[in-house]
């Protein structure tokens, strides 16, 4: 009897623990995901027990969402930007055909996202016009191989930057055929290091923003005011997408202060402080922007109707929760984990209320701390979080389980405190 293969669970008994799975996806597609578990217990390959789990894992097609309790405002791995329920609503209403070419007073065809496009301008009139693409990475891309072609970029050898996961923004553009010229040092640029770079043979001069990364002590490097005057096209890459300055951020780079101080273009991420959906902005002349905008490549990275309308609807709604967790006052967050701590430990668990500190993120702000409350358990709960049926990701400081409070917005409060209390 001990033979697992003898106590492979009943169909309909695994059945109707997915019932939600089956009004969703249908009776077929459920029924071949539990045959493929209960073959796996056959096998020897999985406990019955766990014939459920499987079949709903067999079945899982995307993402999941997760509760980021992490403190990292803006985390790469759990999908950057929440969208704000404004986004999310104007992606479901676009989620149909749409008039996202085509114009419907005249019946004729129209720029792509237009509307999209004219709120992206609204939100920095300093930018003559506007265009989007995929992502940030596309956005530098489409400059290196339409601005540089085989020629030039001249950039800080101090910016030569990896992003992330391998992401190196110099291989991104020598991958075009375009040259990269190195100048200065690492820690040291000055304009006169651009100067003597820039030639007839110039496609741009590129600043990087140093977004995950901090040098200090003896360094210098030139301001974009400073090297907008080399008589070649200066395109400044932001990173975090703030569109104006940030009164919690005063040393991150606005897309409206950098094109103010000269820059041609900038290009930015949506999805880092912006708290929009992923997608990359280029911003500034008129005449830079429609060379790139007509040129073939663009096709490959354009956004599609989805992207556009939740952009739009970010740019034109309340706060992102991005936004909302860079102002939240830390005595609220506190008052919130106060709350959350009593009531788990009015269930017998060794829960507590914390101040901690939280951070941008891969969005940028590197060294920036943001004051901070959590909720504290054990360490022993990080996993079965993680793997709950409402996923929590949390972190670990000095053997506890943190849940940062700045990352989850209040409505989520309960949500949270429900998978905190179905961990067994
Ligand atoms: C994040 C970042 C990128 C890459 O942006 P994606 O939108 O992820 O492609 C490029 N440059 C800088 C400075 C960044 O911070």
């Amino acid at each position: 009897m001990t033979d697992p293969r003898r106590r492979v669970p009943r169909t309909d008994a695994v059945l109707a623990a997915l019932d939600a799975e089956v009004a969703e996806l249908g009776h077929d597609t459920v029924k071949a995901a539990i045959h493929t578990a209960q073959q796996q217990v056959r096998d020897g390959l999985l406990a019955p027990e766990r014939v459920v789990d499987r079949a709903r894992a067999v079945l899982r097609t995307g993402p999941r969402p997760v509760l980021n309790a992490t403190g990292v405002v803006v985390h790469t791995n759990l999908g950057r930007a929440p969208l704000s329920a404004a986004a999310r609503a104007a992606v479901q209403a676009a989620a149909g055909t749409t008039d996202v070419e085509f114009d419907l007073e005249t019946g004729l065809r129209r720029r792509r996202g237009l509307d999209t496009l004219d709120a992206v301008r609204a939100a920095v009139p300093d930018a003559q016009d506007v265009h989007v693409v995929n992502n940030n990475a596309a956005a530098l891309l489409l400059c290196a191989i339409v601005l540089a072609g085989s020629r030039d970029i001249v950039v800080s050898r101090g910016e030569l930057v990896e992003i992330g996961d391998g992401f190196r923004i110099p291989d991104l553009l020598s991958s075009t055929g375009a040259r990269l010229r190195g100048v200065g040092t690492t820690n040291r640029t000055t304009v006169r290091d651009y100067a003597e770079a820039v030639s007839g043979d110039t496609g741009f001069v590129l600043k990087v923003h140093p977004s995950n990364f901090q040098v200090t002590g003896f360094t210098s490097t030139p301001s974009v005011a400073e090297l907008s005057g080399l008589g070649v096209p200066l395109v400044v890459d932001i990173g975090s997408g703030l569109l104006g300055p940030h009164p919690v951020l005063p040393d991150e780079p606005d897309a409206t202060s950098v094109l103010r101080s000269g820059a041609s273009l900038v290009t930015a991420s949506a999805d880092k402080l912006l708290g929009g959906p992923q997608a990359g902005l280029l911003l500034g002349e008129a005449k830079l922007v429609d060379r790139l905008r007509r040129h073939p490549a663009a096709r490959a990275v354009r956004v599609d109707k989805l992207t556009l309308a939740a952009l739009g609807a970010t740019l034109r709604g309340p706060r992102p929760p991005v936004v909302v967790a860079l102002e939240a006052d830390p005595s609220d967050l506190l008052r919130r984990a106060e709350r959350l701590a009593q009531s788990l430990r009015a269930q017998g668990i060794d829960a507590d209320a914390v101040s901690s500190v939280a951070v941008v993120g891969g969005g940028g702000a590197p060294g920036v701390e943001l004051p901070s409350a959590a909720v504290s358990l054990p360490e022993t709960y990080a996993r079965p979080l993680r793997v709950g049926s409402t996923p929590v990701v949390g972190r670990i400081d000095h053997g506890r389980c943190l849940l940062d409070l700045r990352t989850i917005t209040e409505p989520d409060d309960d949500l949270l405190l429900d998978a905190v209390l179905s961990v067994d």
